[in-house]
């Protein structure tokens, strides 16, 4: 790495050192783009690509061949491929190996699911994600040795389906509003569950539910199984896409639940339901950011064989803007989803597994990172809809017609932003928890913000070629942090409830959060073609994101400079950003990479 140097005191004579700081949830608020390290896919070890590469055959050679049977209701042939998955191992990622299961790493797990992606079935990858995350999960966790020894063995090999029903229809973002009761049987045996669940994937093709109900006013959680009397089915429910998986309304009536398959204890109910969703958030990144991949090269395809006006349309100057836009989003994509699970792990490396509380400081760690997987899940959704939408848009006609692949995508897609809480409940989440981890000073925010008060743009001496994107990067996390304490000196604690500040500052975070670590990504590449490659793309993406930050960062001034009847702000932010003297070239940086794609004729950067 680079000598890094710089007058930026922060770091001096603090009590969080970098050294801390890595590994926690939110430390990329703070450090800056010439110090810390991030992981991603350059640094994958050989297990980790050697599971990629049996993730990958398996996709090529048993789901891309079937993908188009899969995108009906197939439930023979889904049912299928899901346990040959479990042969591989691959739906015991996360399971404990006492209890069949290969117990990996958080990073190896997305690998597995990014690759198996790559055999373009969102409906097939909904059922195994279900399964593997949110119907595993709280059994893992929170399980006792009977429920882990009954369950695990047979969750892991794809003998038993698992899904998990949360949502009731007055109970969707607000979901401890569940009406669905828990009463204790007069023999004390069972609890008899009363309620609905709605919208369940896996739900007809399930084996066992991960549920939850109140047993007086207290929200707990409990396992059913097929034998479980009072567990009846709805229809399947007809979807706009995924049209694959099986989503169904469970009803339960006088629904007999053996007291031994209480999940935690009597009141656990809240935790259990939201803490297994931050995990299913950056697992959501990786399979829509692999769905990104993908879909460059589909559109790629098609569009070199594509002639009009004598030429493949791949030589019209605004499909070639089209591809290095879904490039950048797709590189942004894969580099904040395992800049996340590395440093998820990097943090779990720390426990002991002896340790009888090893899953609660576990989900503490994952906890912890709740800003980054829930930036993942807003961000790689988002990306992927835009580049879908691309696609269909550079097959013209054809996009539309169901014969070819684009139509399925256009529809399978629009999941991503509703399911693993909306893309709205994530981005509040982004807001408040920065908001908390700065107010509580479990990061230094507080720091930053007193460091970066007099001067937006500090010197450091890093001589590269990219110092003029790096002090870009810095003068956006001096405008985040200056944003972030205006914010708070106007509304004090009270901004986690204001939303026409959160979704912005959301935004901000968002922007930031990929800055930096494609910055931090490229700056640990080794020097060659690939470097050279991430650097065009890099400098796209710091010129993108610095003017969506800015845009933010207006907005939100702009509204405290008119409560506040006058223009500090404003003009305080003006006044840095003419300073910055930014104006990058950005069709020479679009033009640079697309050459590079229609170079390599795919998706170029999965090294
Ligand atoms: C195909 C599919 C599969 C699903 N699988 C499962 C599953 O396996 N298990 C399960 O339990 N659930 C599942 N769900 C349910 C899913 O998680 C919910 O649909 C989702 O959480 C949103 O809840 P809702 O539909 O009630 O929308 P609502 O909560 O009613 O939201 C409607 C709109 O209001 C916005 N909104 C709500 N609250 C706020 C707020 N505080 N601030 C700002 N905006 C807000 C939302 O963002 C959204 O735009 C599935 C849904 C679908 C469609």
């Amino acid at each position: 790495m680079n000598q890094k140097k710089s007058d930026n005191t922060l770091f001096e004579d603090n009590p969080f050192t970098i050294e801390k700081l890595n590994g926690r949830g939110g430390a990329f608020l703070v450090i800056p783009c010439y110090l810390g390290e991030v992981f991603s896919r350059e640094k994958f070890s050989e297990e980790q690509k050697m599971f990629e590469q049996a993730a990958l055959d398996f996709a090529k050679d048993q789901i891309k061949p079937k993908h188009k049977d899969l995108n009906k209701m197939n439930k023979t042939l889904s049912l299928e491929l899901f346990k040959e998955i479990g042969k591989l191992g691959f739906l015991g990622t996360d399971v404990p190996e006492e209890f069949g299961g290969m117990d990996l790493d958080k990073t190896s797990a997305c690998i597995i699911l990014d690759a198996l992606s790559s055999g373009r079935s969102a409906s097939f990858m909904v059922t195994v994600s279900a399964h593997t995350g949110i119907g595993t999960l709280p059994i893992v966790w929170y399980g006792n040795d009977f429920q882990k020894e009954k369950y695990l063995p047979k969750i892991a090999s794809g003998e038993y389906l698992s899904c998990y029903a949360l949502t009731e229809p007055s109970a969707g973002s607000d979901a401890l509003a569940g009406t669905t009761t828990a009463k204790l049987s007069d023999d004390k045996k069972y609890y008899i569950l009363n309620g609905q669940k709605i919208y369940c994937t896996n739900g007809s093709w399930a084996d066992i539910c991960i549920t939850f109900a109140k047993v007086e006013d207290k929200y707990t959680a409990f396992i059913l199984d097929k034998t479980c009397e009072g567990w009846k089915l709805g229809t399947e429910e007809d979807k706009l896409g995924i049209k694959g998986s099986s989503t169904t309304t469970f009803f339960f009536e006088n629904c007999k639940v053996p007291i031994e398959n209480v999940l935690g204890g009597i009141g656990d109910g809240g935790p259990i339901a939201f803490n297994v969703l931050y995990a299913g958030r950056y697992k959501l990144g990786a399979t829509t950011s692999a769905g990104a991949k993908f879909t460059i090269d589909a559109a790629l395809d098609f569009a070199k064989d594509r002639f009009q006006f004598d030429k493949s349309i791949t030589e019209f100057d605004m499909i070639k803007n089209k591809f290095s836009e879904m490039v950048r989003m797709a590189f942004e994509s894969d580099s904040i989803v395992y800049m996340t699970t590395g440093s998820i792990d990097k943090a779990i490396k720390e426990l002991n597994k002896q340790d009888e509380n090893y899953y609660i400081l576990l989900q503490k760690i994952i906890e912890d990172h709740a800003i980054e997987a829930s930036a993942c899940k807003v961000l790689c959704s988002e990306n992927l809809a835009y580049i879908v939408d691309e696609l269909v848009q550079i097959m013209g006609g054809a996009g539309f017609i169901e014969e070819y692949d684009a139509a399925c995508l256009y529809r399978d897609e629009r999941i991503n932003r509703i399911f693993e809480g909306t893309n709205e409940i994530n981005r509040l989440i982004i807001g408040s928890y920065t908001l908390k981890k700065s107010i509580i000073e479990e990061l230094p925010v507080r720091d930053l913000i007193k460091d970066r008060s007099s001067n937006w743009i500090p010197n450091f001496d890093k001589p590269n070629s990219l110092s003029k994107e790096s002090q870009v990067i810095e003068f956006c996390r001096s405008a985040f942090a200056h944003t972030l304490n205006e914010s708070i000196n106007m509304f004090g604690q009270d901004l986690k409830n204001e939303q026409w500040i959160l979704e912005p500052l959301a935004n901000i975070i968002i922007s930031l959060f990929v800055m930096d670590t494609c910055y931090k990504r490229h700056d640990d590449i080794e020097e060659g073609e690939h470097k050279h490659n991430v650097a065009e793309i890099l400098c796209l993406s710091i010129a993108n994101h610095y003017s969506e930050l800015v845009k933010n960062v207006r907005i939100i001034l702009t509204y405290l400079d008119s409560l506040n009847k006058n223009s500090v702000f404003i003009k305080q932010l003006d006044c840095w950003n003419q300073k910055l003297d930014y104006s990058p070239n950005i069709l020479v940086y679009r033009q640079a990479i697309v050459n590079t794609l229609y170079k390599y004729e795919k998706y170029y950067l999965n090294k």
